[in-house]
């Protein structure tokens, strides 16, 4: 809209410039003609008209007073005399004069007297060309009389007057087009200011930007030693989406203040390249970096807290510099190295929270790089692929509590690599997720747990629940349709999966979060609050977005039989959530004191080493094969001696 609103103006600008242009240009037409076509012909065709006419006139009386004894002379003069009145009658550029002067009437006058005395001219008749001398006297005087007054009279001087005024309103636009020019040029140079910030800088904090840092790295190409100090301030986006985007704003603003105003007096430049990403360019040599960073770590990092008294945000660092490259791709672009090594330490640093949040690179997190470029192909392989054996679920079994027959397992990936070995589940889901396969790896993990389900589990589909652990990706709007393509649309099917879902994942957009558990609800599956107690946990999400189960993190389940905070915390979270009617199953029980504690305090569902640690698919079988057929013995025995869960 503002654009519109400027670009208009400036059309409404040139179109007047253009106006007063051509205005000016008719003017300056109008003074031309008057000075050329009035003044100065009419003046000089006059002027040459009298001064034939007189020629005339003495070569009329040199013949009358036998001075000169031919005719030829007069008779030429005669020729002259009568073309310099036919021309003056007939020509264009004498009209204005003989409309103005009466000029046309007094030569006409001359040109009939002229035309009268032809005969006399031709037969040389002395008697007549006197008579023909008397009557041009007076004729002579006319024309006289017509020069002076083309020259000087009235018609002139009011000629002059209209010029002068031309000249006047011509100067008097040019001067507006000047100033509208002027102002053009200022509008075109304020924009391109503008665009050219833009360019290079941050509108938010008015740092300089991503561009501008890689330029200046490029600058510095042969520049021996420079070190990039990259910033990430880890927890603003969750501030930002839980506070309001002001608030984040303002903060991202003063954080900026406070880096410019530490980094000046050493000349450093400083960039915002991304949300919360900052960077500080040091291209010196003589710099202790290392006692640089941590007094800018202690800075920054009490400006973050003082600004969160809640503490929820922390300072990390990655530091890289051009010396860590080696010499062999010092041609190839040295300012995208620089950068990616700062930002392999500083992800480094952002996993270290708390403990080492700088980290310098070393060319050890390049082979780190490598690896998980390695990894992200092969898993985009294996997923293409029908058979393959690397990549397989095992099921933890999660045991009920002694009011249900149910069963229920979590379902959990695990790679086997042919290089790496084993590869840590969060590792390769985060490999997933960043290289764009999570939605795909998910929908693999579904295929096995449906087959499972279909095929393996037939017998005890009723009575068991398969717990699914959901990534970012498979978290939208298009996930119940994709579950009742994979599992079926049959209610009762369907109520033998259950999804757990991190509250990281919920927190971005409760709305929609909200939207997509209700809409999994409707088609019969439930949703499961994994991890609870970590990170941002609460109630009122638990609440609010309709969870059927929530899962108690193993860090408060260890011990809970020792340590009295975590005792109070889970009591209290069973008995609410037993209030909100949602379930509660405790994680990573390891021992038979953190079971009967947790027992005693009414919690539903029981997961951990202390059961079964995860099973492959055909020990999971067979532990399913037994309990049930415990249970089953037990039914029919009524006094029998109850499992015991092993
Ligand atoms: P999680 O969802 O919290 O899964 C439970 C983790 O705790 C599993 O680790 C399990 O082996 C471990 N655990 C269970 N009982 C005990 C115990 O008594 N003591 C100890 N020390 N650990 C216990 P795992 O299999 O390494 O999985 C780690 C995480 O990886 C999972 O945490 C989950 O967040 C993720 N994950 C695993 N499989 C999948 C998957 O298929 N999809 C997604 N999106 N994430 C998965
Ligand atoms: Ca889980
Ligand atoms: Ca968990």
């Amino acid at each position: 809209m503002m654009i519109n609103k400027k670009i208009f103006g400036l059309i409404a600008l040139i179109g007047l410039a253009l106006f007063f242009s051509v205005w000016t240009v008719i003017k300056l037409e109008d003074s031309y003609n008057l000075l050329t076509r009035y003044t100065q012909i009419s003046a000089w065709v006059l002027t040459k008209t009298e001064l034939e006419t007189l020629d005339f006139m003495q070569q009329l009386e040199r013949r009358v007073t036998g001075t000169d004894t031919s005719s030829h002379a007069l008779n030429l003069k005669y020729d002259i005399l009568w073309s310099r009145y036919q021309m003056f009658l007939m020509s264009d550029e004498t009209q204005v004069s003989k409309q103005k002067l009466n000029a046309g009437e007094i030569v006409e006058h001359a040109f009939n007297t002229l035309k009268k005395y032809e005969s006399a001219v031709i037969h040389d008749d002395i008697n007549q060309l006197k008579t023909m001398l008397v009557e041009f006297g007076p004729i002579s005087v006319d024309i006289r009389d017509l020069v002076v007054e083309s020259l000087t009279g009235w018609h002139t001087a009011q000629k002059s007057v209209e010029i002068v005024k031309n000249k006047d309103e011509s100067m008097y636009f040019i001067a507006v087009i000047f100033i509208f020019l002027l102002y053009l040029a200022y509008q075109v140079y304020k924009d391109s200011k503008a665009q050219q910030f833009l360019a290079w800088n941050d509108p938010l904090t008015g740092l300089h930007n991503r561009n501008y840092l890689l330029n200046e790295i490029k600058r510095r190409d042969t520049h021996p030693s420079i070190t990039l100090i990259l910033l990430d301030i880890h927890g603003f986006k969750e501030l930002n989406d839980r506070i309001s985007y002001e608030y984040g704003d303002g903060l991202l603003k003063e954080f900026a203040i406070q880096l410019n105003r530490y980094c000046q007096p050493y000349g450093l430049t400083c960039a915002r390249l991304g949300a919360d990403e900052f960077a500080v360019l040091i291209p010196r040599e003589d710099f202790d970096i290392k006692s640089f960073a941590e007094k800018l770590w202690v800075k920054l990092d009490s400006s973050i807290k003082k600004m969160d008294p809640a503490k929820r945000m922390s300072l990390s660092m990655g530091i890289a510099s051009s010396q860590d490259i080696p010499s062999a791709s010092t041609n190839s672009k040295q300012e995208k190295l620089v950068l990616n090594n700062a930002d392999l330490a500083l992800n480094i640093a952002q996993k270290r929270q708390n403990s080492a949040a700088i980290v310098f690179f070393d060319p050890a997190f390049d082979a780190e790089h490598q690896k998980r470029r390695k990894l992200t192909d092969d898993l985009n392989d294996l997923l293409t692929q029908k058979q393959q054996t690397q990549l397989s679920l095992v099921f933890q079994p999660i045991v009920m509590n002694s009011t249900s027959d149910y069963l229920g397992g979590e379902a959990l990936i695990r790679w086997t690599h042919p290089d790496y070995g084993e590869i840590y589940p969060e590792y390769l889901i985060s490999i997933a997720e960043k290289s764009g396969l999570g939605k795909q790896l998910g929908m693999w993990v579904m295929h096995q747990v449906q087959t499972l389900l279909n095929q393996e589990l037939a017998f005890c589909r009723q009575h068991i629940e398969i717990s699914i652990n959901l990534s970012d990706s498979l978290f939208d709007y298009g996930l119940p349709l994709m579950v009742q393509e994979i599992f079926g649309y049959n209610r009762d099917d369907l109520r033998s999966i259950i999804f757990e879902i991190t509250e990281t994942m919920t927190l971005d957009n409760i709305d929609r979060s909200h939207a997509i558990i209700r809409n999994l609800k409707e088609i019969g599956i439930r949703c499961a609050l994994d991890d609870f107690g970590t990170g941002w946990s609460s109630m009122y999400n638990l609440k609010h977005l309709h969870f059927d189960k929530v899962k108690i993190d193993r860090t408060f389940v260890t011990d809970i039989h020792r340590v009295k905070n975590q005792y109070y915390f889970t009591s209290a979270i069973v008995t609410l959530s037993h209030q909100l009617g949602i379930k509660v199953t405790a994680e990573g029980i390891e021992d038979e004191k953190e079971y009967l504690t947790l027992c005693n305090m009414d919690v539903d569902e029981f997961q951990g080493y202390h059961f079964s640690k995860p099973l492959n698919r055909a020990d999971f079988i067979d532990y399913c094969t037994n309990y049930f057929a415990k249970q089953q013995q037990h039914a029919d025995h009524p006094t029998a001696i109850p499992q015991d869960h092993d």
